[in-house]
């Protein structure tokens, strides 16, 4: 089975763009290939305020991924920092990486840009642990949406380079191209995110759900019930494409003929949300009756992440004659 990695930011309780865009394909990808899901904490801190949240923020995301499917007997679920060995690598690393090609990387300039107070060493060198982060396990697929394929393409050259100083060690990460459904937030204008309030947790409680749905922006132009809406601007009709798929011809039809309110609408689909979720926070709340699991399942991750990680590093000393 080929390796796949993936990292992902500490974000807390998941919401359900991130249930559908990446979680999702997790799951899937688990049963063909031997995975690595890493929580990358150490990533988080290029940019993070409030250090406080960031072990309440790792337990409750990896409570989500749990509930959600990710199986620890196929997955190798573990947190950045607890296989330090990953840090070496990094410098490591960063010995073969010219400043140039980091100092170039787009969003590097843009944090630089939104972050000027704290413009750290850490964010010019993301892109060189990100690597580190991939090839210390010797993945081979990384699960990317194409906005991440400038990331993917820079942490092959660090590894041809490496390859081409110090011989083969590395496969050269590819990208696994997914396409994940980019979820609008509730604004109807931006991505779904936690920091724009514009999101509905997968833990949420049904009452929570149907509250924030229909708080919800639906087609703006549509003031009256007797008018016919526009399904194909409407975020709550592109929320049902995901929800309430054998329900779409009639939604369509009864919107655009203004037999249908948008407030019916949105308790309609707030019902189909709470359904498709019921099992999710069945099993959330079963989980969260066993305060050590998801400590049990991280150190368990951690600990099959490090055997395999003391050997590349092993290899990678080698190569460099630092043995
Ligand atoms: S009826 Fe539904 S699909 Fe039509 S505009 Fe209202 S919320 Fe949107």
């Amino acid at each position: 089975m080929k390796r796949v990695f993936s990292g992902a930011r500490p974000t807390g309780r998941q919401h359900i763009g991130n249930y559908l865009g990446a979680i999702q394909n997790y799951v899937k990808l688990q049963q063909e290939h031997q995975c690595f899901y890493c929580v990358v904490d150490i990533h988080a801190l290029t940019t993070m305020e409030d250090f406080d949240v960031l072990q309440d923020n790792i337990r409750e995301m990896v409570l989500d991924w749990l509930a959600a499917g990710l199986d620890p007997e196929k997955s190798i679920i573990f947190v950045q920092s607890h296989v330090p060995l990953v840090m070496e690598l990094h410098t490591l690393l960063s010995m073969v990486t010219p400043l140039g090609w980091l100092l170039r990387v787009p969003t590097f300039k843009e944090k630089a840009r939104l972050q000027p107070h704290n413009v750290n060493y850490g964010l010019v060198g993301y892109p060189v642990l990100m690597t580190a982060d991939i090839v210390l396990y010797k993945a081979e697929l990384v699960p990317v949406g194409e906005d991440q394929i400038p990331h993917l393409e820079l942490a092959r050259e660090i590894v041809r380079r490496f390859n081409n100083l110090f011989g083969p060690t590395f496969p050269e990460p590819q990208a696994l191209l997914s396409r994940f459904p980019i979820v609008l937030g509730l604004d109807g204008k931006l991505k779904m995110s936690k920091s724009l309030d514009n999101h509905i947790e997968l833990a949420a409680s049904p009452q929570e759900t149907r509250e924030r749905v229909l708080k919800a922006f639906t087609d703006q132009e549509r003031l009256f019930r007797h008018q016919p809406g526009r399904p194909e601007v409407c975020n709550i009709y592109r929320l049902h494409q995901f929800f309430s798929t054998e329900h779409l011809d009639r939604i369509y039809h009864e919107c655009t003929h203004a037999l249908l309110g948008c407030v019916e609408d949105k308790e309609f689909l707030a019902q189909r949300i709470n359904h498709t979720l019921e099992p999710f926070r069945e099993r959330r709340a079963q989980l969260q009756n066993r305060p050590q699991y998801v400590r049990e399942v991280l150190a368990w991750g951690a600990e099959r992440a490090y055997a395999i990680a003391k050997e590349t590093l092993q290899e990678v000393k080698g190569r460099m004659h630092l043995l």
